[in-house]
């Protein structure tokens, strides 16, 4: 029975009195997209588990630990998405994106599935805003996506996130100093954890993301990748600093980060706050010119980021940062006896393809407990039509807010609703401390005789 009533652990439902919340997250993170020319792409919630291990990488905690894999029924490894890039690449291969005109630039919203100990900040299902850009090596590229993040923390009013950026290097100045690193680390091998013992071998620079003390202990005085780029990526590294700074965009170098997934070069970056405590990462991203070629493509330059919503709404709520508020019913419709009921649902459908919203009591209860629950609702205006007002087609509708009533007819409800609300909205409207002018509003020069 617990199983039943008890959601999956690090799993989290979002509630119709929150849902609002989330909405206005999720449509900044699209507007902006748009404003950059990302166009949403869609893929499924599960893939190949091959992709996964190409893609992410197989010296990956990700892969390693915390995939949702499983056979299906026809025994194929399957596995839940655990980041939204891989998936992404394989649909740009698939379905021939790449043939067209690049960059080709896609953003998504998604659900990821990682199997890791739930805490603050840290689920098993949770929630990514991304981007992927295919096929440009330009560090204009990398400074747009970070351009791109800034702006939705910008919208979305947060403050106090730091950008921190570092180059990787490419594959031919990685060698360089995986050698230094290794010999670094060996050093201390008999110190490190067993998994960054096995890391010495298969991938280095693994340890640096570590997350036992002893390790990063170590990792402190490790050699810094920054001091083994080649030519091409440092200066590659500094366009994209040029570019950051000719939008305005702070950030500092930090030559530890180098994200936790194994197809980045070139390009890192992190947006980290202070106020969520350890789990801090609200944005992760980079330039991953090897995955598509990877992933069975033709060599391609990319690059994305993956932005935590979980972590962002933490943030948001931490700092207070303003939310719109819930969405309340433009009319709530009272009626008592059956004839008033069918006029009520008349006019609620009419109100709703005049793109109002209008509610009323299904449960049909008695006059005082329907306004009870327009109270509930929040309702901006309410009617109230019984036998009377079925009668002599005549209702009176309250403004909740002020107060006020008048008088509407039945038969043309919506035109005279739409007068009504519109001139009490307005006359609510104060405009740099004066009265509204309706006249500028109907294109009308109310003040014309007061000049010349
Ligand atoms: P972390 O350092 O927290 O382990 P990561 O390096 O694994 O993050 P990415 O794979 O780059 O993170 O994912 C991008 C973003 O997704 C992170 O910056 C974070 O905001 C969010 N994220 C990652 N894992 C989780 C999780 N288990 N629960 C909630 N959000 C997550
Ligand atoms: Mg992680």
């Amino acid at each position: 029975m617990a199983l039943v009533t008890k959601a999956i652990k690090g799993t989290k439902d979002v509630l119709p009195k929150d849902v609002h919340k989330n909405q206005y997250i999720e449509a900044t993170c699209l507007d902006t997209a748009d404003k950059y020319g990302y166009k949403e792409i869609r893929t499924p919630v599960f893939e190949h588990t091959e992709l996964f291990q190409r893609g992410v990488g197989d010296t990956t905690d990700v892969v390693q630990k915390e995939m949702y894999t499983f056979d299906d029924k026809g025994g194929r490894s399957i596995t839940l998405r655990p980041e939204g890039t891989a998936g992404a690449v394989r649909s740009y291969l698939e379905n021939g994106l790449c043939n067209e005109t690049l960059p080709q630039k896609v953003c998504y919203l998604t659900s990821c599935y990682r199997y890791e100990k739930p805490q603050a900040g840290r689920l098993r299902e949770f929630h990514q805003f991304g981007v992927e850009c295919f096929g440009t090596a330009s560090p204009l590229a990398d400074a747009e996506i970070i351009a791109l993040a800034k702006s939705v923390f910008d919208s979305l009013e947060i403050k106090d996130l730091n950008l921190e950026i570092n180059s990787i290097g490419c594959p031919e100045c990685r060698a360089e100093y995986h050698k230094a690193l290794k010999e670094y680390f060996y050093g201390r091998k008999d110190e490190l954890c067993a998994t960054c013992q096995d890391r010495l071998e298969r991938n280095p620079m693994r340890i640096l993301d570590c997350k036992s003390p002893i390790c990063s202990e170590i990792a402190k005085d490790a050699p810094v990748v920054i001091d083994y780029l080649c030519d091409e990526c440092k200066e590659h590294f500094e366009k994209v600093q040029n570019y950051l700074k000719a939008q305005n965009i702070e950030y500092t170098i930090n030559p530890k980060i180098v994200r936790g997934l194994d197809y980045y070069t070139k390009t890192v970056f992190e947006f980290v706050s202070n106020s969520i405590g350890a789990q801090g990462t609200v944005c992760g991203g980079g330039r991953y010119d090897g995955l598509v070629d990877e992933l069975g493509g033709q060599k391609t330059p990319s690059l994305g980021f993956g932005m935590g919503l979980e972590r962002l709404m933490l943030l948001m709520e931490a700092q207070n940062a303003p939310f719109p508020d819930a969405g309340v019913p433009d009319l709530f419709i009272a009626a008592l006896g059956e004839k008033a009921t069918l006029k009520a649902v008349e006019i609620a459908k009419d109100m709703r393809s005049e793109g109002f919203s209008a509610v009323m009591d299904l449960n049909q209860r008695s006059i005082r407990a329907q306004m009870k629950y327009a109270d509930k609702l929040g309702s901006k205006f309410n009617i109230v039509i019984g036998d009377n007002e079925v009668e002599t087609g005549i209702a009176k509708l309250k403004n909740m807010t002020s107060g006020e009533e008048t008088e509407i007819a039945l038969e043309t409800f919506v035109s005279g609703f739409y007068n009504t609300s519109l001139s009490q909205q307005l006359s609510d409207l104060e405009i740099n401390g004066e009265e509204f002018d309706f006249g500028s509003l109907f294109g009308l020069n109310n003040n014309s005789d007061n000049e010349e």
